[in-house]
């Protein structure tokens, strides 16, 4: 959807894990732990651990459901099918005889999938594989199956796995791009909690395993347009000239306020204008975006689902 290019947010975050990690991969070895950790080549040719970019989006989107789900705000499940209120906005487009447009796709859908995207268009929230920013050790454990009716260990259910230890960092960086403000509110919930500790990634989650901290290292935005933005950030529904239509944005409340320091540090680069978020700002800054997220929520604004 949309074809020019408006606004940008690029976050750089090392994900920091506090308790051992597994991101599992797919398939069965022949030799080796049972359940090992998915690798890809760095730059430099080397094999190292890597958490996909699809995990991570899978994390912040489940996260970003709850949050939802809790505000009674409209969302789909993607795992239902059938016809139920609930079910998946991509089924509910495919069951129409006529081609459906990326913008009646992106209008009609539940605010999770406009932010995350569904089966009819890729989303605004695009994370890049997270690589370890050293060589990690990973350890192997053993697993143990518990017999149900004794409680002991049953025989012939033990298995492999393998970790890496906690303090192991992996570094990524997120792009969100044409963002209305309320997308960006909601990942800003959603990152805080993930700075704090409470958001898990990979396996095991029942073994103690997954625990995640994520740490911003550096924020970026960026604006398209001739005139430098002063101390407005705009989301699209506000650059966007016929109120957001066919897309059906939210137009209003769609910008945030910066410090007038900060509003004075826009930079011209070509046919965009960037600004560097100073870490003493993120909080705040972060914290303006959620306002204008639960201000959408609690006024009942927030997308409604096809049906
Ligand atoms: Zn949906």
């Amino acid at each position: 959807m949309l074809k020019t290019l408006l606004n940008e947010s690029v976050w750089d975050l090392d994900l920091e894990a506090i308790d051992p990690l597994l991101v599992k991969a797919g398939g069965i070895t022949l030799s080796g732990p049972d359940a090992q950790w998915l690798e890809t080549r760095n730059r430099h040719g080397e094999t190292v651990q890597v958490i996909p970019g699809t995990t991570i989006k899978g994390a912040f989107r489940a996260y970003g459901e709850k949050i939802l789900r809790t505000l009674r705000a409209p969302v789909c499940n993607p795992f239902v099918k059938e016809n139920r209120p609930d079910r998946f906005c991509g089924q509910a487009f495919d069951r129409r005889q006529h081609h459906v447009s990326a913008s009646a796709a992106y209008a009609e859908a539940c605010p999770a999938c406009r932010l995350f995207g569904s089966t009819h268009f890729i989303g605004r929230f695009q994370p890049a594989d997270a690589m370890p920013d050293r060589k990690l050790l990973a350890e192997s454990r053993d697993g143990v199956g518990i017999d149900r009716v004794s409680g002991g260990a049953y025989s012939g259910a033990k298995f492999e796995y393998s970790v890496v230890p906690a303090g192991s960092v992996f570094r990524t960086r997120i792009a969100v791009q044409n963002f209305e403000m309320w997308q960006m509110g909601l990942l800003a919930l959603i990152l805080r909690d993930f700075m704090a500790g409470f958001i898990r990634i990979g396996s095991g989650k029942a073994r103690g395993l997954g625990g995640v901290k994520a740490h911003l290292t550096g924020w970026r935005l960026y604006q398209f347009g001739k005139n430098a933005p002063g101390r407005e950030v705009r989301g699209i529904g506000a650059q966007m000239e016929q109120a957001g239509e066919p897309y059906r944005l939210i137009a209003q409340p769609d910008t945030v306020s910066l410090p007038e320091a900060l509003a004075a540090s826009w930079q011209r680069e070509g046919l965009r204008w960037s600004l560097s978020i100073p870490k003493g700002e993120h909080e705040p800054v972060l914290a303006s975006m959620s306002e204008v997220f639960i201000a959408c929520a609690e006024a009942n604004r927030l997308p409604r689902v096809a049906q």
